[in-house]
């Protein structure tokens, strides 16, 4: 089985400064190196002070990700050297004096698939590199501190997914809750950026570093997959190690250093006091909270009565769960819920796919009316769905133009079974000694009519065509 995980560093852009100086968050607008100061730039002598809106919303975060939230945290010091990195440590978090980062043990639901979320970080940004060329035969690279001590959040996911569609959609879910929660906006470059880690059944675990948008991550994982399934059938060997990912020529390269977790020698950061997060502050930032997927789905439970499991499903994306909404009335719920989950979820599985759709919340009630009140049935419901999500038609003329209207009438009906029984004389022989082969005969005459024979007088037509009952 393949097994995908993610470290997805957010940085927080709607705040108004860095995680430690009152320097600009929003570091886009500037000249390089303008937007710097003594703190950002670890200046000997200058301390850090704690932006307490970057913990308020990275708790917010967690807790939208129903995560554990601590009641103190800490910073640690992730000691190493590298250009972009002025002051040679990154203050960051770790659970190393019990849990003492922004949140630990979340989940998020994707689909009918849950991903578990290991742990969430709040931490600084380095300042950015930019190389002229590829980035292995680089000459000259520059470097620019704007961007350093700028508020990301890290979010660590288990190795739970296991295709990159899968992937896409969680990053598609994440980005939506981040937005909705006025915590970043993920459009903006370099907002998003992702580590992942990648093993095929029976393969060592590859991380693949510095991917650099959530739409490249998707196609960072699928090559890294193809890659080792590759080697794999060639019976060659796939080494655990760090790649890259090559933004220009869009394939993972191998990193010739090694980085091990023990050589970063992370200490407690004296420098910042352990900070206390109490209820009424955790209250607080609940008020500001869009309705938590958890929530949305007890409620989805217990008010329409749909199961765990649909509800579930329906809570995870705001596509689904906003059509749920906006078509659902006080008695047909549980029909909507179901006909999201088992057709329409399906048909519309890719965000390129939902945006095109045609398809609003006037038609599936609609749809679901229609079955009920015996105008069409599932079937022809199926076929409809298809036209609409392609023209946006309403569904009376669907059923019009598609001529999908039930077939009721019982001297139609009857006419159509002759023919089939007329067709099957074995089946037929069969249907009279075991009553189940009655259901193939069905199957012939919803065949006949294009899914438009009415089920049930069906059933009963030809059970007294054959003298059975
Ligand atoms: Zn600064």
């Amino acid at each position: 089985m393949t097994k995908i995980g993610l470290e997805i560093h957010c940085q927080l852009t709607k705040l108004e400064s860095k995680l430690f100086c009152s320097c600009k968050a929003d570091y886009r607008e500037f000249e390089p190196n303008t937007n710097i100061c003594p703190v950002c730039m670890g200046i000997p002598g200058s301390l850090p002070l704690l932006n307490k809106s970057a913990v308020e919303k990275a708790t917010l975060i967690a807790m939208a990700l129903d995560c554990n939230t601590p009641a103190k945290i800490a910073f640690f010091r992730k000691n190493y050297f590298y250009p972009d990195l002025p002051k040679n440590f990154q203050i960051t978090q770790l659970n190393v004096y019990g849990n003492t980062s922004i949140g630990w043990e979340g989940k998020i639901s994707v689909g009918d698939k849950k991903i578990r979320i290991r742990r969430i970080q709040l931490e600084e940004d380095p300042g950015r590199l930019i190389y002229e060329g590829a980035t292995e035969k680089t000459k000259l690279t520059l470097v620019d501190y704007n961007r350093a001590g700028t508020p990301l959040v890290e979010i660590v996911t288990e190795p739970d997914f296991e295709t990159p569609h899968q992937v896409r959609e969680f990053l598609y879910i994440l980005s939506d809750l981040l937005e909705n929660l006025n915590v970043s906006d993920p459009g903006l470059e370099g907002a998003m950026r992702a580590d992942a880690n990648v093993s095929i059944e029976g393969g060592s675990k590859v991380e693949i570093k510095n991917i650099g948008s959530f739409h490249d991550l998707e196609k960072a994982v699928h090559f890294e997959i193809t890659r080792q399934q590759s080697l794999a059938e060639r019976k060659i060997e796939i080494v655990q190690e760090t790649r890259h990912w090559d933004d220009g020529r869009k394939i993972t390269v191998s990193a010739r250093t090694k980085e091990e977790e023990a050589e970063y020698r992370y200490h407690l950061e004296a420098d910042i006091p352990w900070v206390r997060i109490n209820d009424h502050t955790r209250n607080q930032l609940q008020t500001h909270m869009p309705e938590s997927i958890s929530s949305k789905k007890e409620r989805y439970v217990s008010k329409y009565g749909i199961t765990p499991q649909v509800a579930d499903i329906l809570s995870s994306g705001r596509y689904f769960s906003e059509l749920f909404e906006n078509a659902k009335n006080e008695t047909n719920a549980k029909d909507i819920a179901n006909m999201i989950t088992t057709d329409i979820m399906g048909l519309l599985d890719t965000r390129e796919k939902r945006e095109t759709s045609k398809l609003n919340a006037e038609h599936l009630s609609d749809l679901v009316e229609s079955i009920k009140s015996n105008k069409i049935t599932r079937a022809s419901a199926k076929s409809a769905l298809n036209e609409i999500i392609k023209n946006g038609n309403p569904l009376q003329q669907i059923i019009t133009d598609l001529d999908l209207g039930h077939v009721s009438d019982e001297g139609e009906l009857s006419d159509i079974i002759s023919q089939v029984l007329n067709e099957e004389i074995k089946a037929v022989e069969e249907a009279k000694q075991n009553p189940e082969i009655v259901n193939f005969l069905v199957g012939k005459v919803m065949q006949k009519t294009r899914g438009k024979a009415d089920p049930e007088l069906t059933l009963s037509l030809l059970k007294k065509h054959l003298g059975i009952d």
